[in-house]
Formats: structure tokens, C-alpha cells, sequence
């Protein structure tokens, strides 16, 4: 009985491709990403607040509970 010899696939990544990725993503980030004010995740802002759109539902969810639970007196 032989067994078969599998090749091992190993990943070759020349690291000049390397430092060109990491150079992309760090002008990526420089160029377009905003960081969400509330939890920090990266977010594509085209508000004037920086917030992801899972913060901003959740703000405007408490926004209505707050108007909800105030008595309308003035
Ligand atoms: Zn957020």
C-alpha cells in the first residue's frame, strides 16, 4: 500500500503585493471611513453626524421612546 502524497497548496503572497494592500487600505481609510461617534464601527457618513446606520436607528428608537414617555405639559 502507497499513500498518495497530497500536495500541500501554500500560499505565496510576494510582499511587495503585501505593502501595496496595506497601502490601499491605509488610504482608504484615510480617504473615506468615519468612525461611528456611539460604537465606533466604520461607517460612510453623509450625515453631519457620525454615526452607523444601526446607532442612528437605534437614536431614532430612543428618540421616540423619550417622546413617548414625557407628558405633553408645557
Ligand atoms: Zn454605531
Amino acid at each position: 500500500m502507497r499513500r498518495k502524497i497530497q500536495p500541500k497548496p501554500e500560499p505565496v503572497i510576494p510582499p511587495q503585493m503585501l505593502e501595496q494592500a496595506k497601502q490601499s487600505i491605509s488610504t482608504d481609510r484615510l480617504k473615506k471611513s468615519v468612525l461611528c461617534s456611539v460604537c465606533g464601527a466604520e461607517t460612510t457618513s453623509g450625515s453631519a453626524e457620525p454615526l452607523c446606520w444601526v446607532c442612528r436607528r437605534l437614536k431614532v428608537s430612543a428618540w421616540r421612546e423619550i417622546e413617548q414617555q414625557m407628558p405633553a405639559q408645557e
